[in-house]
């Protein structure tokens, strides 16, 4: 059934890689040249450089293209102009700070760099904790004091699904992650391994403590009793659960 649609499919490959039949002028505003498009973000769409901007201002670690007349260019979205805000849930801050070297994103797209702006102005004095900030993001910090690198929450848990799904190593995930970010190896992004690992161990003892409801405990993790965040098994019998009445009383041997 398939093999009659070789061709066509390799095409339809093929045509995502030039320009095609895509539009001259920006799709979102109308009047613009278009030059740009998005390779996360749904459809053939090609934008201007202001259109693409605006739509990725809250999609920072989507990976845009530019036609640099032959062929697809990736460019980074940082080179483009873009900032992200942490704080006021990515609102203006009236006292932000920015670092002038790049956040280091690992997602499940690859490694970005992102310009942040830390929020100064809340919170405590001084303002609330950098890597506070980049929780919230939904990005976890692979240090405590000025975090440089960041994993966001969603490719920690795809890791945790695949390991124990699939028995994937992190350092073959990690490695994925690198090649997705470039596939030439000529740029690989900054080595990111050992935090990696690091962060992961965290995540895990954290997940667990959550899952347990540790969180709700007003002594803490610091309170955990042996055992408690071990996952009972539903099939063992537990008395005043799975098993009748007055088992005791049941004559040994089989029922
Ligand atoms: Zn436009
Ligand atoms: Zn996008
Ligand atoms: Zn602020």
């Amino acid at each position: 059934d398939w093999l009659p649609f070789r061709d066509t499919h390799v095409h339809e490959l093929a045509r995502h890689d030039g320009w095609a039949d895509l539009s001259e002028v920006c799709i979102r505003c109308g009047n613009a040249p278009s030059a740009y498009k998005c390779d996360e973000c749904y459809g053939p769409t090609v934008y201007c450089r202001a259109c693409v901007l605006a739509d990725h201002a809250r999609l920072p670690l989507h990976r845009i293209k530019h036609w640099n007349g032959t062929f697809w260019q990736p460019i980074l979205l940082i080179n483009l102009g873009l900032s992200v805000q942490l704080g006021h849930n990515g609102a203006a801050c009236p006292s932000p700070v920015t670092f002038e070297a790049p956040l280091t994103v690992y997602h499940t797209n690859g490694a970005h760099f992102v310009k942040v702006s830390y929020c100064q102005c809340g919170g405590p004095a001084g303002g609330y904790l950098y890597p506070t900030q980049l929780l919230r993001a939904t990005w976890f910090p692979a240090s405590l004091t000025r975090p440089r690198t960041v994993f966001t929450f969603a490719v920690l848990k795809h890791f945790h699904h695949l390991t124990l799904q699939g028995k994937t190593t992190a350092y073959d995930f990690y490695n994925s992650l690198v090649h997705e970010t470039d596939n030439t190896g000529i740029k690989p992004p900054p080595k990111r391994y050992d935090e990696f690992c690091m962060v992961m161990r965290w995540w895990r003892h954290l997940k667990m403590l959550k899952r347990a409801g540790r969180g709700h405990d007003p002594d803490g993790a610091d309170a955990t009793q042996p055992g408690s965040l071990a996952v009972e098994c539903p099939a063992c019998p537990h008395d005043g659960r799975n098993l009748p009445e007055n088992w005791q009383a049941a004559p040994k041997g089989d029922a």
